[in-house]
């Protein structure tokens, strides 16, 4: 079903608060129930997990699996719309949705972002529009396509299709025997094979875009990872080239409008090493989501991507988003509550809270914890949004948070 205007805080023509819905109950989820309820909408959760961070706060909390018809049925009678937190909800109960309600983004666009084969493909097709390629790959689903690999393609990384994230399903191979061995340890799944470039650095692109074809950009994420994993991004003039980052944010838009894409998008890209000693663009992946880079738009921009998923869901304008403050974002992960820092200078066994007073005494320091009710080393616990006035000081700040923390410092 298409999309209408839904105002916040009207009641359906059955009489019911107007509430969204969403797939998963992850920090994600959270945050979109959050954005929704602050403009005073009802929400509705689907996730099995009693203890999901969204689920515990939605007015509705529907416990079922994802594909359990009669949960899907709940969430409709709901729901006047529904979007999804993550890329691996099943496509079937998408498309069980979306014959009754309006779903963005919709179960063609997630089955695309679902599948590196099919990503990889589209990223090919939008390339002349988009002008930006993915990394030379090739698609290995039977022994004949392993055989026929180019050999330029090694040494490479192989990349499970389908459900890989934080670097998981991933495995870095140099030669063919290790590609053909790693092949099989991974059950000869769908995977593609992906020449291993040497990266300048890595960056992301949150497009917000509506049923009516307008497409928004939030201003460029530079990110850094650590063991596979998001550690920071830094949001601030001079953290990416202007020209390449322009770039970044018309790469993201055509790919989205040549997917008709609805609702809030992430497009991951690397750092190349281009002609002339410029830096270029490669586009590595997408998530059909609000995404972990795009948290400062909650404390440096005058509309977040959480707040823009609820637009374009909703069917409100999507005005063009500003940033107001200097950003870098440092994911808090698990480890934190374990690990030595400036307050607690010995490890502990047991989890002991990292010492948010002394952050947050701070200025321009925002605590977004996802209330997960155990820690474990490299679990997402939540994220801390730096803003400040200027670049200085916003790097000035985070080194601090770093240090109290004890993660690493900055890169010069
Ligand atoms: P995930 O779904 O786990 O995020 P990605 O494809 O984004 O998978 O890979 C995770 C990280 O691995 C990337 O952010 C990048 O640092 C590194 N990486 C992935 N592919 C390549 C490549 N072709 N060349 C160099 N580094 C890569
Ligand atoms: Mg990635």
């Amino acid at each position: 079903m298409s999309l209408k205007t839904l105002l916040p805080g009207s009641t359906s023509p059955t009489g019911q608060q107007i509430t969204l819905g969403v797939m998963g109950g992850g920090q994600l989820g959270r945050m979109f129930v959050q954005a929704a309820q602050a403009m005073g909408y009802f929400t509705a959760v689907l996730d099995p997990d009693p203890a999901s961070p969204a689920g515990l706060i939605s007015h509705y909390h529907i416990l079922t699996p994802y594909d359990d018809e009669q949960g899907l049925a709940q969430l409709m009678q709901r729901c006047e719309a529904i979007t999804t937190e993550f890329e691996n909800v099943p496509a079937p109960a998408l498309v069980t949705l979306g014959a009754h309600r309006p779903v963005a983004p919709s179960a063609a666009c997630v089955a695309v972002a679902q599948d590196r084969i099919k990503e990889k493909a589209h990223f090919v097709q939008c390339a002349p529009v988009s002008g930006v390629f993915p990394a030379p790959y090739a698609a290995i689903t039977t022994d004949a396509l392993l055989a026929a690999v180019p050999a330029d393609l090694l040494p490479g990384i192989l990349k499970t299709a389908r459900l890989g994230y934080d670097g998981k399903g991933q495995v870095r191979v140099s030669t063919r025997e290790e590609l053909a061995a790693a092949w099989d340890r991974l059950d000869k799944v769908p995977c593609v094979l992906e020449k291993l470039l040497p990266l300048r650095g890595e960056c992301s692109v949150i497009v917000a875009r509506g049923a009516d074809g307008q497409a928004v950009t939030f201003p460029v994420q530079k990110n850094t990872h650590r063991d596979g994993i998001l550690a920071l991004t830094e949001v601030h003039e001079g953290a990416l080239d202007a020209a390449l980052a322009q770039r970044a944010q018309a790469s993201a838009v055509a790919i989205a409008h040549h997917l008709h894409y609805v609702g809030v998008l992430c497009i991951e890209y690397f750092v190349v090493d281009g002609a002339n000693g410029q830096p270029d663009l490669v586009v590595n992946e997408m998530a059909p989501r609000p995404h972990n880079s795009g948290h400062y738009t909650q404390d440096a921009c005058d509309l977040s991507q959480f707040e823009a998923q609820v637009r374009a869901l909703a069917g409100l304008p999507l005005p063009v988003p500003r940033q107001h403050s200097a950003a870098i974002m440092v994911n808090l992960l698990g480890d934190l509550w374990f690990e030595p820092n400036a307050a607690r200078p010995k490890p502990s066994a047991i989890p002991v809270s990292p010492p948010w007073a002394q952050v947050l005494a701070l200025p321009g320091t925002h605590l977004h914890l996802y209330g997960k009710l155990s820690a474990r080393a490299g679990r997402k616990m939540g994220h801390l949004n730096i803003t400040a006035p200027s670049v200085a000081q916003v790097r000035e700040t985070t080194a601090q948070v770093l240090a109290l923390l004890g993660l690493p410092a900055l890169d010069a």
